[in-house]
């Protein structure tokens, strides 16, 4: 059975029809994750799929794109992107190499249309994705740099203070980058804001709390305050 199957989807800027490929719902389940979420599978992996190219103009969208354009977003995005874009075909089996440039044309146009930061956080997470998949680190941490800095706008502009699930990526993304002590205070927001009741969150910023602990001491590093006494 072919693990991808064709939809039907309409180009939100140039309203055309065109067809991108999505794997088969049996066959999602990840056979394994990153503390980030960054998944494994055994064959095919969804996420090369997640971006939808529109042949004719190249607009490049996930399905948390805004569903209309207005008139001066489609302008920035033509004069950006769809003025320069030579036709080109993502819709059938897309390689490693050809998933990173669709998320690479979703995140330029992201940007031209000045879409949601929550939606450019997340391709810009799932790029260093494709590049630990290539063992690639240094562009690897340069991207989870980048989606570190758009999570921490997204956590400002909700003004919510109880979204566990964002609060623990920015301290697991500062832990990945080395940022030992901003990952201390975003774990330890989760694990004691009485506010939170997400417990799957509570508990993967234990563990990497620990996690987290443990290289420190084994680093030779001074711990944070809150991490001598503390125990969590
Ligand atoms: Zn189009």
């Amino acid at each position: 059975m072919d693990p991808l199957y064709q939809i039907k989807v309409t180009c939100a800027c140039c309203e055309t029809e065109f067809k991108t490929s999505r794997v088969r719902p049996s066959l999602k389940r990840a056979v394994r994750s990153d503390s980030d979420f960054c998944s494994y599978f055994k064959s095919v992996n969804p996420d090369y799929y997640v971006v939808r190219v529109c042949p004719f103009c190249g607009f490049a969208s996930t399905e948390n794109f805004a569903d209309q354009m207005n008139g001066k977003q489609k302008a920035a995005y033509y004069e950006k992107i769809g003025n320069h874009w030579i036709a080109k075909d993502y819709g059938g089996e897309r390689t490693e190499q050809e998933a990173m440039e669709c998320y690479k044309l979703a995140l330029l146009t992201a940007q031209a249309v000045d879409e949601n930061i929550r939606v450019i956080a997340g391709i810009l997470h799932h790029i260093a994705w494709l590049y630990r998949y290539q063992q690639n680190t240094t562009q690897e941490n340069r991207f989870l740099a980048f989606a570190l800095d758009a999570y921490v706008k997204v956590f400002e502009q909700e003004r919510d203070g109880s979204n566990a699930r964002l609060m623990y990526l920015i301290g697991e993304l500062n832990r990945r980058l080395g940022n030992y002590n901003d990952a201390v205070r975003w774990f330890s927001r989760v694990i004691n804001d009485k506010k939170i009741m997400d417990a799957s969150m509570i508990r993967a910023s234990r563990e990497m709390w620990q996690t987290l602990r443990e290289d420190m001491t084994r680093g030779g590093l001074d711990l944070p305050e809150e991490m001598k006494e503390n125990t969590v």
